[in-house]
Order: C-alpha cells, then structure tokens, then sequence
C-alpha cells in the first residue's frame, strides 16, 4: 500500500508539501482547521488532491504514515496531541523537502534579520550568476520549488517554528545571527527551548559544511559549548578579535579570508544602521563560502533594494519623516529602529504583547522619544512601563488615529518611527498590512 502522508495547513507551506508528496507517489490528504484561500485551493485541485478545510477529520488524520505540519500550528493544538499519542511523525515542510533535493542549502535563522539577511544573500548569489532558489519565509515554499523547478542552490529563510520539526535535514551553510527573547509563548515561556529551537539550524553538519554566527551575541557564545557543532566556524563581530572571520574596522567591514581579504566601506551598503552591518557581514561571509568573487559581493552589497516594511522611508511631510518598520514584532528589533534614529521620534507602539520586556529600550525612549502612541487593543501594559518616562503618550485604536495623532504631535525634522515591538493581529491581518495601512495614511496626510 502506498504511503499516507496528511498534510496540515495548507498555505504556502503546507500546499507546497502536498504537492511534492503527491508528484513524489505518496497518497496526499491535507487538511486546515481555517479556510484555505483560494490559490490554494486551485493549487491542490490542479494536482488532484484531496483537502478540507474549517476543521479537521481526525480519524483521516490518525490513518497517515506520517504527518507534515505547516509552522503555525503550535504544538499545544488539540489535533497535536491526539497525533503525538498515536505516535505518528510530525516533521516540518522543510524537512520533507530536503528529503528530495541535492541543492546546497543556505539556511539563515535569528531572532531579527533573517528575511533582510536572506534576501540580501540571494541577491548577491543571484547576480554572481548562481542557479539559486529563494524559499521558508519568504517567496515560494522549499517544497514547491523541489517539485517544479531544478535549482543548484536554495537560500532559505527559517523560523524556530519551523526548526522545531526538522531532524534529518542539514544546512550546507548555516547562519544563526542573533537570539534575543521572541515567540515566547509558544515555548512555554522557557527561553532555553526558543534557544535550542534555533540551534537546530547546525545539526547534522559535518567538517564539510559551514557554521556563520554572530560573536558579539552573549547566548550564542554562550550556548556554543553546550552544543556538538562539527562545522567549520565562522564567527562575525563589530570588533577584531581573535578568530572572528569577519569585524569592522576603519568604517570598513572586513571579511577575513587567507591571500582573500575583502573589504566594502560602510557608506557603500545599500542597507544602513547598525543592524544591517551584521546582515551585511552574514550574507558576505556565505557568498565568500561559496567561492563567489569579491567584486561581485560587493556589487550585490551596494546595488541590493532593501526591504519592505523594515525600516523603509515612506514619506516626508511638511519637515516630518515618516519610517515604517512595521516587522519590528520584537523588543530587539526596535531598540536597533530606535538606534539608527538621528532625530527625535514620536514612536508608535504596541500590538498583540508576546510576552515583551520593555526595559531593553527605556534607555533609548527616555532619549529620543518624545511622544509614544500607543496602537492596540489593550494598551494598559504599555501605559504601566512607559507613563512618566516620556513626555508624552496618548492612545489610538486604528492606523488613521494613531498617524494623525502622531503627526501632530511631531516637531519639524522630528521622525514618526512605526516600530510596534509586538505582533498585529490585534487590529491587522497581518505586518504587512498594518505597514501598507501605515503608508496609506501618511501618504493620505
Ligand atoms: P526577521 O525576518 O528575523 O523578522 P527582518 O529582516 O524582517 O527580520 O527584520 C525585522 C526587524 O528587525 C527590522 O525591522 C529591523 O529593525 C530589525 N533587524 C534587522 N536585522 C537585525 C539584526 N541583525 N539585529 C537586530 N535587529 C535587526
């Protein structure tokens, strides 16, 4: 009898896993407790595959042989437990994907900057003239492009979430850049999970593959010991220290390479801020692995386009800019927003909390904020930290309020940063929606 896989969540993800078990023979059911949105669909019907959606039919779900699980659905999910105490394999889209492919796998993972990070390394293997897919997070799924297209290389993006489920997989290139506390929620508010989480992006590798990871960060440098890392390091750091591969030096960042040197002034990175000295070095380090020409690295670093929604300037208005760093869903990531800020700011904050710390960027509020508009549903957690700590914080409950709220609030040559530190499910379908909501009131003012 044929092998039953049951494909769960059927976005991007899930559709794509689907379709590769079905081109590879497996009998395919998939099936997604939300509605499956239309492209979808179509796509499991081109390939004649058996799906539902708005629930699940656990007795269908319980027949498979094994289960591939889409990342957004936590292990705590009632469906979950009922396949771990059948004992059914759960893996990840990734992991079933590589099951399939000879490709050289560049996998990049972090707290922040992974999709910066990503799309700047493909960038650069791209324009060197590398036969490269983009895949995880970003673009079309790993198992989609396994199944429909040929390529030599693949650059993937890849969450904790998705991490968690894989075990035989291996990155040819691996690259950890930062762990900072995310997603805490899913991981029973335990750090050492999230962390371990991460640190699967190095298992399975061997001498032959390469480990890039970020020196300066305490938890991985911390955490190295603790686990078996047979790849060659490559650690990367504003400093030159002993060992680190790539440091900054001289407004230069340098990548260390024997009779190989390579350096690119900091003022020719397309990406500013300090944050992306770090994603700039990464991706370099992975394009030196590689053996890709230094003149070409340096071409991708300078001519690469940025990235939506990450610290993009919308607008100025009448001497006031506008930034939307609306994937700022972290503490961490708006402490670096803030960081880069050479003015002062009226920040728009808040979201769905996931857990969030605030004192990591008290320092930076007290001395560039001046306003903070709070934009969520519950905005008490928000009040409670930062009352008293500027001068001026007021409430709003959609886009239009908060951007009109704050713009009145902004002095001349002031910035209005949209840096939320949480989530936004709360009020948007998404951070891209609560970003293209951003731009459309300010480009409305
Ligand atoms: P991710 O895909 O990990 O969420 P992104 O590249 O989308 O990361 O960037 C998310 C936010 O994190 C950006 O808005 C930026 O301000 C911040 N950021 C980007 N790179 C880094 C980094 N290396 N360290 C800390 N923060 C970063």
């Amino acid at each position: 009898m044929n092998k039953r896989i049951v494909v769960l969540g059927a976005g991007e993800s899930g559709a794509g896993a689907a379709v590769l078990a079905k081109v590879k023979g497996f009998d395919v059911f998939v099936s997604d407790m939300s509605l499956i949105k239309d492209t979808y669909k179509a796509l499991l019907n081109k390939y004649e595959i058996e799906w539902e959606d708005g629930r699940h039919s656990i007795e269908k779900i319980l027949n498979a042989d094994e289960i591939i699980k889409s990342p957004g659905i936590p292990d705590t999910a009632p469906v979950i437990r009922e396949i771990q105490k059948e004992g059914i394999p759960i893996i990840s889209e990734i992991e079933f994907a590589g099951r399939y492919t000879h490709a050289k796998m560049i996998c990049i993972t972090g707290s922040n900057g992974k999709t910066t990070t990503t799309l700047l390394t493909y960038h650069i293997l791209k324009n060197a003239g590398l036969n490269v897919g983009l895949a995880g997070n970003v673009g079309k799924s790993l198992a989609l492009q396994v199944a429909t297209e040929n390529f030599d290389y693949y650059v993937i993006e890849l969450s904790s979430f998705q991490l968690d489920n894989m075990y035989k997989f291996k990155a040819d290139i691996a690259v950890l850049l930062n762990i900072t506390p995310d997603h805490l929620d899913r991981y029973g508010y335990d750090m050492q999970n999230y962390i371990n989480a991460k640190f699967r992006i190095t298992q399975n590798q061997t001498p032959n593959d390469a480990f890039i990871y970020w020196n300066d960060d305490p938890i991985i440098t911390k955490e190295l010991k603790a686990h078996d890392l047979k790849a060659r390091l490559y650690p990367f750091s504003e400093e030159k220290e002993e060992g680190v591969k790539a440091y900054t030096e001289n407004n230069q960042i340098v990548i260390d390479a024997p009779n190989d040197t390579l350096t690119i002034t900091e003022d020719d990175l397309a990406l500013q801020g300090r944050h992306n000295l770090y994603n700039s070095m990464a991706a370099s380090i992975s394009a030196k692995v590689l053996d890709i020409k230094k003149e070409d690295i340096r071409e991708g670093l300078k001519d690469f386009k940025g990235v939506e929604h990450r610290l993009e300037k919308v607008a100025r208005v009448r001497g006031v800019e506008f930034i939307n760093d609306s994937k700022a869903t972290n503490v961490n990531s708006c402490w670096y927003a803030l960081e880069s800020m050479r003015t002062k700011v009226i920040l728009i904050l808040g979201g769905k909390d996931k857990g969030n710390d605030y004192s990591e960027i008290e320092e930076l509020v007290k001395e560039k904020v001046n306003a903070i508009i709070c934009l969520g549903v519950d905005n008490s957690k928000l009040h409670a930290f930062f009352e008293g700590k500027v001068p001026h914080i007021e409430d709003a409950s959609s886009m239009k309020e908060a951007v009109d709220k704050a713009f009145a609030c902004a002095q001349k040559g002031e910035t209005v940063l949209l840096s939320p530190c949480c989530a936004s499910f709360d009020l948007f379908k998404s951070y891209e929606d609560r970003g293209e909501q951003f731009k459309e009131c300010v480009r409305n003012l």
